[in-house]
């Protein structure tokens, strides 16, 4: 049985190979995309203009808020930027009443998060709020002592760098009246309802602040030019020349600085390629997508991010499970693993990616860590050593597919941008989960960038990868600086 097992193991492995030639050709079908998204609207790579058009250096300064609206959660911060590319941070973090995300107003929702702005400004920053409800007790009722940047993770349709207006509500938001409006302006109305000294600066993406974060706090000169998330989901923002984004020609009122030649453009690259022309496909990412409830759409973040890696993965160890000639993790006179019947193994999405990265980091003899995170994930207990092999090699098989897929879009991006052949260095800003903990995620994506002959191994080199944390704090803060810097 053990040699079935693992043979088998090794073929399905097989179909997760992604080879340089098919990395080559997902490079050039993202130029194409891409080019496509710049010149029009409704196309698979959407390419949103952030009328960001100024990345920072390091040497910004000044006090300025963020909050964060995105999930279970409300996030509110103050971000000192000393100007030498440190910071302090401070910030609460208050969960959203679940009445208010489905069933009241937007202004309920929106005074709401007013209130949460308050009471941050009161706890943590009260010197400067008592003087500023003196001032306006003197008259001065227009000024503000705060600029705020306010990372929003829903569709908008964005017309500003302050001003964005809702597509649809999603995670399990539903109010309606807020469907079609600006969000940056009834942010601004419910804070002038409390007469706070906040001004809504920006509308910020995550991914864009990550881009932004990464540029302060990254030594040298040159600022960051991508910036990449590799998390619950997948998407990347990168500086792109104005004269490129020609869609920009066609929105009427946009109002931006043209003073850079420069605009970050949000390319939302978890949509590449939904039309299937260069991704690769096995069995279980096309059972995964006929069985999500958004079938046919992000079919790149699908195979790419931390929300659909632990389901692959489930599903090809079920597969194995279920054929009785190969009979993974069943019980017989020979083997004693046990399954219990309410493991998450047999649960849509039970699989957290997280165990991907236990398995994959275990390099010991007896596969401890192996047998040790199918016990806490899936109650799987005492499995065989053929077993576990099994498990290592379609997770390595499933992670490595993952990380190759993910130097399409950044060498696709180096490659239109001329970056390759005109600087010596290239930064590049992550986070995420995924890439920073799956062991040698980085290492496998650049094994791919250079078999790509346009960046080849002397390209690769010149791309400098950092971690950066915190896009919706300090990243949000900046473009608020920049935004108000434009005024
Ligand atoms: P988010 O993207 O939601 O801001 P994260 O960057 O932490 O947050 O990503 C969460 C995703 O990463 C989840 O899908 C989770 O399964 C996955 N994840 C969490 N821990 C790890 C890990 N150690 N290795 C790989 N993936 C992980």
């Amino acid at each position: 049985m053990s040699s079935t097992l693992l043979e088998e193991a090794t073929r399905i492995a097989r179909d997760f190979d992604f080879p340089a030639e098919q990395v080559q050709r997902g490079v050039a079908e993202y130029i194409k995309q891409s080019n496509e998204g710049l010149d029009k609207e409704h196309t698979t790579l959407s390419q949103i203009p952030t009328f960001v058009t100024a990345v920072p250096n390091g040497t910004e300064k000044g006090l300025y808020l963020a909050v964060d609206l995105g999930g279970t959660n409300f996030r509110v911060c103050s971000v000192q930027l000393h100007g030498d590319t440190t910071f302090n941070l401070t910030q609460s973090k208050i969960m959203i009443p679940r009445e208010l995300m489905a069933s009241g107003t937007s202004k309920d929702l929106f005074l709401f998060l007013a209130r949460q702005i308050e009471a941050f400004l009161r706890i943590h920053h009260n010197e400067h709020f008592e003087a500023h409800q003196l001032r306006r007790r003197e008259g001065h009722r227009d000024e503000y002592m705060f600029d705020l940047g306010f990372t929003f993770s829903f569709p908008v349709r964005q017309i500003g760098i302050n001003s964005g207006t809702l597509i649809r509500w999603t995670k399990g938001f539903n109010i309606p009246d807020a469907v079609g409006h600006d969000v940056c302006a009834l942010l601004q109305s419910a804070i002038d309802a409390l007469e706070l000294p906040v001004r809504v600066a920006a509308l910020v993406n995550d991914t864009v602040g990550t881009l932004m974060a990464r540029s302060y706090t990254s030594p040298g000169e040159t600022g960051t030019f991508l910036g990449a998330i590799f998390g619950t989901g997948t998407n990347g923002a990168y500086v792109e020349k104005l004269e490129n984004i020609t869609k920009l020609k066609h929105l009427e009122g946009a109002h931006y600085d043209k003073s850079t030649g420069e605009m970050i453009i949000n390319a939302e690259w978890g949509s590449f390629d939904n039309h299937m022309s260069v991704l690769p496909s096995t069995v279980f990412d096309h059972e995964l997508d006929a069985d999500s409830n958004n079938p046919g759409v992000q079919m790149f973040e699908k195979r790419v991010s931390g929300m659909f890696l632990g389901e692959i993965l489930r599903r090809a160890l079920l597969a194995m499970h279920n054929d009785s000639k190969l009979g993974l993790f069943k019980t017989s006179q020979t083997s004693k693993v046990s399954i219990p019947s309410d493991s998450l193994f047999y649960r849509q999405w039970g699989l957290d990616t997280s165990l991907l990265s236990q398995v994959e980091a275990d390099s010991t003899k007896q596969m401890s860590d192996v047998k040790a995170a199918l016990k806490d994930h899936l109650k799987i207990e005492h499995p065989s050593d053929e077993e576990c092999k099994a498990v290592k090699i379609l997770v390595h098989a499933i992670g490595k597919r993952a990380a190759r897929l993910s130097a399409v879009p950044i060498a696709a991006i180096l490659i239109h941008s001329r970056k390759i052949e005109t600087c010596d260095m290239i930064d590049v800003g992550v986070d995420g989960s995924l890439v920073e903990f799956y062991p040698n995620f980085e290492g496998y994506m650049r094994d791919a960038l250079r078999e790509v002959p346009e960046v080849g191994p002397a390209g690769e080199k010149k791309v400098r990868i950092g971690i950066s944390k915190d896009g919706s704090g300090v990243g949000a803060a900046l473009i608020a600086l920049v935004a108000s810097k434009d005024k």
